[in-house]
Parts: C-alpha cells; sequence; structure tokens
C-alpha cells in the first residue's frame, strides 16, 4: 500500500533529507584523488551521529555501511574500502538519515580531478534528466510520466536506463509503494497525488543499460563496464510540480568553494 504522509510528516521527511544533503557536503569537503573511500563513510557516519540522528542504510538489509559509494562502472551499492579515489574517477554516493522516524533519501555523482568530458556529460545530462523526472511528479500525473520523461531524454544521448533497480516511496521505511521506475509508458502505473512522498533517482550508463551484480552481493555494475551516474532527490508531490525536500545546495557551495567547476 502507499502511505500518504501530512504535512507535518512531510517537514519532518524534509529535516531529514536536508541532512542527507549535509553529509554529502561533508563528502563535498574532501573527496578528491588519494581518499579512501572507507574514510567518507567514516565522516559521514560521524556527521550524522553528531547532528542526533541515525545512518539510514547501516544495517538495512544487512548493508553494512553509512554510504553506498559507487566508483565509475560501479552503479550503486558500492561498499566503502580501502580503495584510493583516482584522478579521472566519478563517484556516486548515496545517503540515507532516519531522524524523528523518518527517512530521507538523496544521491550526488562527484568528479575526482579531471574527467573524460563524454563521462561529464553523462553527469550532466542525469542530473537533467533527474530534474525533468521531477517536474513530471505533479498531482493527477501517473508514475510512467516519471519514467517516460527521464528515459526520453537520456535515451536520445545513446545512454542506456538501469532496469533493475528503481526510486521509491519513501517516508517511516526506506523503502515504500510506489516503485518508480526511470523508464516507462506515459498515462500508465500508479497515480500521483499530493501526499506521496517519492525518491527518485536516475541510474543512467554511459554504455548498455544491463548489469551485474559483484561477488560481495551488493555492488551493482554495469555489463560492459562503462561508467554510470546516479542523482537521487526525495521529493513531496504537489499540485504542478512536485516539491524536491532534499537539496544539492550545501554540495555545490562546498564543490564551488573548491574550485571544482559544477556539471
Ligand atoms: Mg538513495
Ligand atoms: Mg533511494
Amino acid at each position: 500500500m502507499i502511505y500518504f504522509k501530512t504535512e507535518e510528516e512531510i517537514e519532518l521527511i524534509r529535516e531529514s533529507s536536508l541532512l542527507v544533503g549535509k553529509t554529502l557536503a561533508e563528502v563535498a569537503r574532501v573527496i578528491g584523488p588519494g581518499i579512501k573511500t572507507i574514510a567518507l563513510d567514516e565522516l559521514a557516519e560521524t556527521f550524522i551521529r553528531d547532528n542526533g540522528s541515525v545512518p539510514g542504510f547501516k544495517g538495512y538489509n544487512g548493508f553494512p555501511f553509512t554510504l553506498c559509494i559507487s566508483v565509475n562502472e560501479q552503479v550503486v551499492h558500492g561498499f566503502p574500502g580501502e580503495r584510493l579515489l583516482e584522478e579521472g574517477d566519478i563517484v556516486s554516493v548515496d545517503c540515507g538519515v532516519l531522524k524523528n522516524g523518518f527517512y530521507g533519501d538523496s544521491a550526488y555523482t562527484f568528479p575526482v580531478g579531471e574527467v573524460k568530458a563524454e563521462t561529464l556529460d553523462l553527469m550532466k545530462r542525469t542530473k537533467e534528466a533527474l530534474y525533468l523526472g521531477i517536474e513530471s511528479a505533479a498531482d493527477g500525473k501517473r508514475v510512467g510520466d516519471i519514467g517516460y520523461t527521464i528515459q526520453h531524454y537520456v535515451e536520445e544521448y545513446g545512454y542506456g536506463v538501469v532496469r533493475d533497480l528503481v526510486g521509491h516511496g519513501v517516508g517511516r521505511f526506506l523503502h515504500e509503494k510506489p516503485e518508480i521506475p526511470n523508464y516507462g509508458k506515459r498515462g500508465t502505473g500508479a497515480k500521483l497525488q499530493v501526499g506521496m512522498v517519492l525518491a527518485i533517482e536516475p541510474m543512467i550508463n554511459l554504455g548498455v543499460k544491463n548489469v551485474v551484480q559483484e561477488s560481495d552481493g551488493w555492488t551493482i555494475r554495469t555489463a560492459d563496464s562503462k561508467p554510470s551516474a546516479h542523482y537521487e532527490h526525495t521529493v513531496a508531490v504537489r499540485h504542478g510540480k512536485a516539491e524536491i525536500l532534499s537539496s544539492f545546495r550545501y554540495i555545490e557551495e562546498e564543490l564551488v568553494k573548491r574550485g571544482i567547476e559544477l556539471i
């Protein structure tokens, strides 16, 4: 079933979602060549707990970390570890927070140093697809309208839309109904209504849409080992268009301070 949220509950989800954005901004302050991905995870966990909250992913279905850190051909659910980030990598960092009984969920793909132009384009268009999808998440539309918009936009560039993983409702549970695929047909699927809170999260591949799971049982990577990008916002369905509850503002302020060009 779909859980509809009151305005008070939406405010609590906003609080959790903004804390996710601030946590990702902590990552943005330090991410770069030579840093271990586990160091990013540790600083995120410390920051979340210092803010009186709980990492939303740690322990979820046995996931052992605060962040999902997925590098290059890794799509989502990557494990932080001893890997040193290198010049030219792209790093998708997904974070969830549980505060006051409600989850927030957001993800951002970071460039590490100089990144190939075709990969930067992939990131830019994936982020654009996210915002286009959000514009489609208005009261009275349907789930398929979101997926259609995202798919239609990115496939023009020859990218692959991941099918095996999808967005979702979010609230008292990290993953609620309805599922929000990043592909679909207009006018199909569950009707969107005010009170629904959704995590919209395009996962877009430079090459083929197919993905495989790595031997750790979690990490998903592209079948052709080409890079993948992932951006995610938690949004509330409203009349006209959805309201974004999470924010990339904190992240992007840090990147700008460091002289990292925004895509
Ligand atoms: Mg997420
Ligand atoms: Mg999500």
